[in-house]
């Protein structure tokens, strides 16, 4: 067996050397020597997202570190956040014309480009966390998503998700769907367009934004993800009603966009070491926030935040103009009807499965606290 995995480990260093301009092969040293023969890159990496949000901004550092370490320092890749080189809302058409070499963001931000983006990030009552990876990596995800997103000149890889999200921050208690009427809500994506459905009028601002238009009253109420994330931004000290679950985004995927060019003319063992650290932040960051999570909602409980759940009455409302609305994008484009029946068949079969394992389980094991 020892002699078998040498052979494996000899036959993998020669097809690396290959890769390798001027390196010469055939000694012991030659891992080292081709190490240091590698070309030197350096990319800049901009994020729809802020700094201060270290978990779901950090997964582009994460990504980062990992692919400097996995190749000697020779490949680099500078993050900046959101609005230091390009406002949130630009990021993917920076990407895609190569203004920079990547990206990370939430890519239901792009919806108005092709409204088919959103099923790279998640849908109204769609999949968790969980499904879509699935969905991504065994299902017909990542075929659909790599064709749609090649119509912009991107190769996507998933970069974290943060789980269910809560259901955001009210002023007032919301028990109707009436009492949705006349709101203004920071809300983006499908989830905002389900909300004006239902009276609201829904508006997208940047993460940092938010607040002091929540403050100044410019909006009534506002979600952003789940409590740590939330907690930091500081909405209950001015919203105190924090309501769940946010049916809008169940597993919202984060990608990190790639243009395609650049991505092309990177060596074979620098796009490993790109797609595994990827992979790695995609697996960090849930299991941050999933750490994470737990206390802040305990501070923001004991800060005197009022915990609620949205009434069957809207999540019935909800759940049907969410349907309405995926059925007349589907209409109104075939990619998109291929893309939905796609996921919706993969999510339907999940659900079988996980709503028998999974949901059998915690709806015993869980304790209840709320
Ligand atoms: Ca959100």
């Amino acid at each position: 067996m020892k002699r078998r995995k040498f052979i494996k480990a000899g036959a993998m260093l020669s097809a690396g050397s290959a890769l390798t301009v001027g390196c010469a092969s055939g000694s012991d040293t030659d891992g080292a020597a081709a190490v240091q023969t590698r070309p030197r890159v350096s990319w800049r990496l901009v994020s729809t997202f802020p700094r201060s949000l270290d978990t779901i901004f950090g997964a582009a550092e994460t990504l980062s570190n990992r692919v400097s370490e996995l190749t000697d320092g020779r490949f680099t890749i500078r993050v900046f956040p959101a609005g230091e080189m390009v406002p949130f809302d630009q990021v993917l058409e920076s990407v895609q014309k190569g203004t920079v070499e990547m990206g990370h963001a939430a890519s239901y931000y792009f919806t108005g480009l092709n409204p088919a983006l959103a099923f790279d990030c998640t849908v109204p009552f769609g999949m968790s966390a969980r499904q879509y990876n699935a969905w991504f990596y065994y299902g017909e995800g990542r075929d659909l998503l790599r064709s749609l997103f090649a119509d912009f000149n991107i190769v996507n890889f998933p970069g974290g998700n943060t789980g269910v999200q809560m259901g955001g921050w009210f002023r007032r208690q919301i028990s109707t769907v009436s009492d949705l009427g006349g709101l203004t809500m920071r809300i983006p994506g499908m989830g905002g367009r389900v909300m004006d459905r239902l009276g609201v009028t829904a508006q997208v601002l940047a993460g940092g934004d938010i607040y002091p238009a929540l403050e100044r009253g410019v909006i009534d109420a506002t979600e952003w993800s789940g409590p740590y994330d939330d907690e930091k931004l500081g909405f209950y000290k001015v919203a105190p009603y924090y309501y769940y679950p946010g049916w809008w985004e169940p597993g919202p995927n984060l990608s990190f966009y790639i243009n395609a060019d650049k991505w092309g003319s990177l060596p074979s063992d620098y796009q490993a070491a790109l797609a595994a650290a990827a992979a790695e932040a995609n697996v960090d960051m849930m299991a941050d926030y999933d750490a994470k999570n737990p206390p802040a909602l305990e501070r923001l409980l004991g800060n005197g935040v009022e915990l609620r759940p949205f009434s069957q009455e809207i999540m019935q409302a909800a759940f049907t103009a969410s349907n309405e609305l995926l059925q007349e994008e589907a209409a109104a484009d075939p990619a998109y009807r291929a893309m939905l029946e796609s996921y919706d068949r993969f999510k339907s079969s999940s659900n079988r499965w996980l709503g028998t394992s999974e949901l059998s389980f915690t709806d015993f094991a869980y304790e209840r606290e709320a």
